[in-house]
């Protein structure tokens, strides 16, 4: 067995694993990366990236069906299927290799094969290539997560499916189930429903989009009913009986259970972290659940040993991996960088309507003991919303009546995953609403929106 000795080792390419890579690299540390599957991890390949493009088909079919409303014509709309997964796959793909390039001209060793702790300082690695031992005084774990399974709900790829087949799906459901309502499973239920799937969610809490504050998961829920999906809050699906090209679910609510047929059900209940295999015991680094266990600068309690992204727990968000690459990356290097606030981070799901959401919710801020201000903008007041044909829309923003600061925002609407970053830098500059209030925001944006939300927290707006 060969040893090579580095600097940091990281383990897993995601966008918390190359983005420590790169960081590492460029502040001079010897890096290696070992990945086992795909550079980029599920982000780029099975998670943000492709979704995103289905969800482009899925928004240009939608508007293409509109055409009339804004003076155009088209002809007979449809779509291939086939044609609209071949271009995700491709801009995953195109991606990917992205990655790639962009750890080669940092100069980070890649190896592709499985990776496990042997020891504190040790990985060893398995792969096509044999058998290798590296050693490293920094281990960064970004094993990241993989979809839940709950028991008699397990993918088959044919007629259940995971987050992965759904992107690249055997054939176009007729007859969708979409078993739970987070960013995952809406956005799946919003692609499939917009191609002209007749799909059903069912989501065990009492609203779509839970984690969201209340009256953004409610207009959410109208607008989706609205397009045909059928929700049912506070079910669940106990058993699906798969029969030949159908299933038959069995979902209670309140004690009754309905069965309804399906030709296909996306299940989407969760995440759970990869720490199977990778030695974690052996070196003494803890675990709950299928986390690891960190503290806010990633640091598992072992010397040396870090762990970041979705391994190392909520928000499951790549953004938030990618972040805490960077500051681990640092640490290593020995700078001093800030703890990622979580609190601070955005949440962005691209349904139809889009939702984006930082900081507390409503409820959140007020279980907190906050006294709070609470203001809110409709599309239907903002003229370029009115332009775009896109007039359904909420923007509303939580502060804390005693001091101003801004706890809170949360959108639903036309491009709201684009706008919320103005907010998240506002909350990253600890702003009140006299900042606020005083920003000039450029006309004709929905942008516009956002100040005269914080505008009507405070008793000033114009345009309502
Ligand atoms: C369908 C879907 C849509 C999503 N959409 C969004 C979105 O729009 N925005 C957003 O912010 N987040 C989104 N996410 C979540 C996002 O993908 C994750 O938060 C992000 O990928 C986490 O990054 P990571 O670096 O922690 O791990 P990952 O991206 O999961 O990468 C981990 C890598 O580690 C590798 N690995 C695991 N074990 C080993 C081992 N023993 N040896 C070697 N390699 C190993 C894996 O092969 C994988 O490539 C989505 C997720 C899904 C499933």
């Amino acid at each position: 067995m060969t040893t090579k000795t580095f600097d940091m080792i990281i383990i897993g390419a995601g966008p918390g694993g190359y983005v420590a890579a790169i960081r590492g690299a460029q502040l001079g540390l010897d890096v290696a990366i070992v990945e086992r599957e795909n550079l980029g991890g599920i982000c780029l390949n099975w998670g943000c990236i492709p979704t995103k493009a289905l969800l482009r088909s899925a928004e240009v079919f939608h508007l293409m069906g509109r055409a009339k409303e804004f003076g155009l014509s088209a002809g007979k709309i449809d779509f291939d299927l086939a044609a609209v997964v071949k271009r995700s796959r491709g801009v995953a793909g195109q991606l990917s290799a992205g990655v790639k390039h962009l750890l080669k001209k940092n100069k980070v060793t890649v190896i592709m094969g499985s990776a496990r702790l042997s020891a504190p300082g040790k990985v060893a690695i398995s792969g096509d290539s044999g058998t290798q031992e590296l050693t490293a005084k920094s281990i960064v774990i970004a094993t990241g997560a993989r979809a839940r399974e709950l028991p008699g709900l397990e993918a088959d790829g044919d007629l259940v499916w995971s987050y992965r087949h759904a992107l690249n799906p055997p054939h176009m459901p007729k007859k969708l189930l979409v078993i739970g309502s987070g960013a995952i499973g809406i956005e799946f239920a919003s692609f499939f429903n917009t191609l002209g799937a007749d799909t059903t969610v069912v989501e065990v809490m009492d609203r779509v989009l839970p984690v969201e504050d209340a009256e953004i998961s409610k207009f959410a829920r109208k607008q989706f009913e609205k397009q045909g999906m059928k929700i049912r809050e506070k079910s669940t699906v106990k058993k699906l009986d798969r029969g030949k090209g159908k299933v038959i679910a069995h979902i209670e609510k309140d004690g009754k259970t309905e069965t309804h047929e399906f030709d296909t059900v996306i299940s989407a209940v969760g995440i759970i972290g990869n720490v199977e295999d990778l030695g974690l015991e052996e070196v003494g680094v803890k675990t709950d659940r299928t986390h690891i266990v960190v503290d806010e600068h990633c640091r598992t309690g072992i010397d040396g040993i870090y762990a970041i992204g979705d391994i190392a727990g909520a928000p499951w968000l790549a953004h938030k991996a990618s972040h805490e690459g960077v500051a681990v990356a640092e640490r290593i290097a020995g700078l001093n960088p800030h703890p990622v606030r979580p609190e601070s981070i955005a949440g962005c799901t691209y349904c139809y309507p889009q939702v984006a959401s930082v900081g507390f919710s409503e409820a959140r801020a007020k279980e907190l003991g906050f006294e709070v201000r609470v203001g809110r903008f409709p599309f239907i007041g903002n003229g370029k919303a009115i332009a775009l044909g896109e007039a359904e829309g909420l923007v509303k923003t939580v502060f804390d009546a005693k001091t101003g600061a801004l706890l809170g925002a949360h959108m639903v609407g036309a491009e709201v995953t684009e706008l919320i970053q103005g907010y998240v830098i506002g909350r990253t500059l600890e702003t009140t609403e006299a900042e606020l209030i005083s920003t000039v925001f450029p006309h004709p944006t929905l942008s516009e929106m956002m100040h005269e939300s914080v505008l009507d927290a405070y008793g000033r707006v114009i345009h309502m």
